[in-house]
């Protein structure tokens, strides 16, 4: 008792009042909405996992115009109550901004693939043809992160069942209720367009024995994870196919022949899109020598506010906190009271008063600095000087910490760009654009928020959610 905190304190008086609140139209828990009970939510695992197979054998028995009807559906309701779940994401995590989170529902809504996205092949000659096709693996069991609850549920909702799958969610127990609204959500486009009343399901209350069952369950037949480096490394090792959505740590480069005014902006924009809540989003700069005082000042121009090195590392004794981890090592990991907040709160920790206008911290650091090091998902911008092209790829992959996810580069050299395009190896690699242009805001193609690089889906969509079958027909079905 003696450790918690006075958020923490609040957090559970908001919890224990939401809870036994459930008649109040204007309050919600993970199974009730403003008086209306939310469809698909299970007190048992076990139950939701019948619940998804029913819905499964729903989905199979569908034709792909029918499936690919709720899905239309699951977009338009989405557009449609975007804002109501982004400001119940903030409201329940603390984290994030309203605008952002309604932006990136509306990013899921339009830009995530449906079934076109379900591609059969045919390959025919002297004998005959064979045809592959990309069919459903059965029952899913997806587990979501707290930092794009709703919107990973939705997601990963219209990518499974447009391969035609059964989905179970696990959510992060921290963002349950908008979780669970979204849950409801996909279940109301399901019985609006003539599909079953519950097609996805979730918990009542998450937890990691929940987890543990659905990770061993005989009937879940692939496992989807989206969050930071312990769950993945769960699912990796529960023995089924499993996809693992990881953690970051993206890196940007700025050399001398970046369009600098650009690029300082770009950087403020990515780095405080909902906070740095997304896992893409820019968490260290690398910064050539000759062009990181314009650069600095570009940051500032577009709300960036600087600290110096003393000032960093007292922020940093606070946004990250020591723990114990399991092999008895002391760890530094952040501070939940200060993930996804908004910079003034975090200034105003070190004594600093600004105003909502300033939504960046940044600071000069050397590399092995905290802020360097740690994913921190907070507007906390380092930026460390670098001498030629070749420290900078090499502080940036070691930065990276061999995660391979997303790093970021300012510059017009094709040379450089092509070095640490190939030197970094990460799934997304984004080039003078703010880093949201890599889940297909503000860039080409598709959207996903489940970045899939420890298990090589990449950017996934309803094909990853599928298992390729062949059927052969020897010597016939050959027309030339
Ligand atoms: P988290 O890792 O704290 O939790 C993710 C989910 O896993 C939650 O539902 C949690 O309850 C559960 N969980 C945690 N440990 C578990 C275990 N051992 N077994 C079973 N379940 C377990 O995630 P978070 O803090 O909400 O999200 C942030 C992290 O996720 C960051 O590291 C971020 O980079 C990563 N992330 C990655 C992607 C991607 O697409 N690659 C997307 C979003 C978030």
């Amino acid at each position: 008792m003696a450790n918690i905190t006075e958020a923490e304190i609040r957090k559970i008086v908001e919890n224990i009042v939401r809870s036994t609140s459930t008649e109040s139209a204007d309050k919600w828990t993970s199974t009730v909405y403003q008086g209306r009970k939310l469809i698909g939510i299970y007190a048992d695992m076990n139950e939701a996992i019948d619940a998804a197979e029913r819905g499964y054998k729903a989905v199979r028995a569908m034709t792909v115009e029918q499936r690919e009807k709720i899905i239309t559906e699951i977009r338009r309701l989405t557009v449609a109550e975007a804002a109501v779940m982004a400001e119940m994401g903030v409201a329940e995590t603390g984290m994030g901004k309203v605008e952002h989170k309604r932006l990136k529902h509306i990013l899921v809504a339009e830009k995530t693939p449906g079934t076109e996205d379900i591609v059969s092949e045919a390959k025919t000659g002297d004998n005959g043809l064979t045809l592959t096709e990309m069919a459903p693996f059965g029952v899913v069991g997806a587990i979501t992160p707290s930092t794009n609850p709703s919107e990973t549920v939705i997601c990963n909702s219209i990518g499974m069942i447009a391969a035609g799958n059964g989905v179970v969610f696990n959510p992060h127990p921290n963002a349950i209720c908008v979780s669970n609204y979204a849950v409801d959500l996909v279940n109301r486009a399901s019985a609006a367009a003539g599909g079953p009343e519950v097609l996805v399901c979730s918990m009542v209350k998450p937890t990691l024995e929940t987890a543990n069952i659905m990770q061993t369950h005989p009937k879940i037949r692939l496992l989807v994870c989206t969050g930071g480096p312990g769950v993945v490394k769960a699912v990796l090792s529960s023995g089924k196919k499993a996809i693992g959505a990881g953690a970051g740590n993206p890196p940007v480069i700025v050399d001398d022949t970046a369009d600098i005014a650009k690029a300082g902006k770009d950087i403020i924009d990515g780095c405080t899109f909902d906070n740095n809540l997304p896992c893409i989003a820019e968490k260290e700069v690398f910064a050539f020598r000759n062009i990181a005082d314009k650069l600095i000042a570009e940051m500032k121009k577009n709300g960036a506010y600087q600290i110096n090195r003393a000032q960093a590392d007292q922020l940093a004794k606070i946004v990250l906190v020591e723990k114990t981890n399991k092999a008895g090592k002391t760890v530094k990991t952040v501070s939940r009271d200060c993930v996804g907040r908004d910079a003034d709160v975090l200034l105003a920790k070190i004594g600093v008063k600004v105003g909502k206008d300033i939504r960046c911290i940044i600071c000069e650091t050397d590399f092995m600095h905290d802020f360097v090091q740690h994913e921190l998902m907070m507007p906390i911008l380092p930026i460390v000087r670098v001498n030629n092209i070749e420290e900078a790829i090499d502080f940036a992959i070691k930065a990276e910490h061999g995660n391979r996810h997303t790093a970021h580069m300012h510059s017009k050299n094709i040379d450089h760009l092509s070095a640490f395009a190939k030197a970094v190896e990460t799934t997304i690699f984004v080039k003078n654009a703010p880093s949201y242009a890599g889940i297909g805001f503000g860039g080409e193609g598709h959207t996903t928020f489940t970045i899939a690089g420890p298990t090589g889906e990449g950017i996934t969509s309803a094909r990853s959610f599928t298992r390729k079958r062949r059927c052969v027909m020897a010597d016939s079905f050959k027309i030339i």
